[in-house]
């Protein structure tokens, strides 16, 4: 493998079967924080104090300049939610006031928004609180965990789509603003029709959907999400405008246990995966969220079309259980691996044939 340089510090924190990482590059003077979760939530809270100690050791300013959700899956953001629930002056010791915070885009599908009010609709279902929106849901917590300014800007990142994270330019791989005629079609149409079948038999989920689609949450989001060109939005009225779409009651939930929720759950769990954001920087970091098997040689393929298959440091997707045989096509110094004991059984043993595998499981918190 070629010769290290050092050019970035990189720290992946031990949260089990999620993801919580910080980094920055040499000559920069500010982290990043890519997702902030974990197994669970105090697990994942706790694990910033650790990155907060490695920031304020490797350099300067102490409280990361930008926060990037990879995707919408608790495991990845669990800490955050933990952290937005303790007292103002916690939040304040706390010191978490990101100025710039990374959406995965919201690609146009078929049936985006009835997908988008399905899925909004089992968030709500399943989860029991705030709006169902995860994404409007991350806004207020970040806004709660801003105690000196509550406004931030936010942009929604797609492929191709170069943004600034830790003081050098990344590339987004994935998600495409559009993905049309794909798998992901078919598997869409179905969630939508079983989503619709549970609808008819379940008056609780019939009344959060039909509240869901009142309120114009999913139209607005879309709305958001879907400039045309890299945009970066200031913190708008939307929080506000859709404050009354709190629904009160909690269901969570007996109905976990119903089978067919369950099954319809995990088939929007695996949608949402082949959604994430993966990015990389040319011969230092490649970061791939936890896309899908399907999305991966989509994503070699580009990255062999830019002659960008040699890194430093890989964030395998779906904590080193998803492969696909086009990854072979990579080396780096570390193949970097956050898993927790449910995960690591599944580690890809193929991935030893990248690079250097480290994982959170076997070596704790992770300090390049
Ligand atoms: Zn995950
Ligand atoms: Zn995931």
């Amino acid at each position: 493998m070629f010769p290290r340089i050092n050019r970035m510090s990189f720290f992946v924190a031990k949260v089990g079967d999620g993801l919580c990482t910080g980094m920055r590059y040499r000559y920069s003077h500010h982290f990043a924080q890519c997702d902030w979760g974990g197994s669970n939530q105090k697990v994942a809270f706790y694990s910033y104090a650790r990155l907060f100690k490695y920031i304020v050791n490797c350099v300067c300013n102490t409280s990361p300049k930008e926060f990037l959700l990879s995707h919408y899956h608790s495991d990845h953001y669990k800490g955050l939610v933990k952290a937005s629930r303790l007292s103002q002056s916690k939040i304040q010791a706390l010191n978490w006031e990101p100025e710039m915070i990374y959406l995965p885009g919201m690609p146009i599908i078929d049936k985006r928004e009835e997908f988008y009010l399905t899925l909004f609709t089992m968030n709500m279902f399943i989860l029991g609180d705030l709006t169902g929106s995860i994404e409007l849901d991350l806004f207020k917590l970040i806004r709660k965990m801003r105690t000196k300014s509550p406004t931030f800007k936010y942009r929604f990142l797609y492929q191709g789509d170069t943004f600034d994270l830790a003081g050098e330019k990344h590339i987004v791989l994935w998600p495409p603003r559009r993905i049309l005629n794909d798998d992901l079609t078919e598997s869409i149409t179905k969630t939508i029709d079983d989503f619709n079948r549970l609808k008819e038999e379940n008056e609780q989920l019939k009344k959060i959907y039909h509240q869901i689609k009142n309120s114009n949450v999913v139209d607005d989001l879309i709305k958001q999400a879907s400039q045309e060109h890299e945009k970066i939005n200031e913190l708008s009225d939307l929080i506000e405008k859709n404050d009354g779409v709190y629904i009160e009651e909690n269901y969570e939930l007996s109905q976990n246990k119903d089978t067919n929720i369950s099954e319809l759950n995990k088939k929007l769990i695996n949608i949402a995966n082949h959604l994430s954001l993966a990015f990389y920087k040319e011969s230092d970091l490649l970061f791939m969220g936890d896309v899908s098997p399907q999305v991966i040689p989509k994503i070699i393929e580009i990255l062999q079309s830019s002659n960008a298959l040699i890194y430093d440091s890989i964030i395998t997707p779906h904590h080193g259980t998803y492969w696909d045989d086009s990854l072979k096509n990579l080396r780096a110094n570390y193949v970097l691996v956050s898993n927790g004991s449910k995960l690591s059984a599944g580690l890809h043993p193929d991935w030893y044939s990248v690079g250097t595998v480290i994982s959170t499981h076997l070596h704790g918190d992770i300090k390049l």
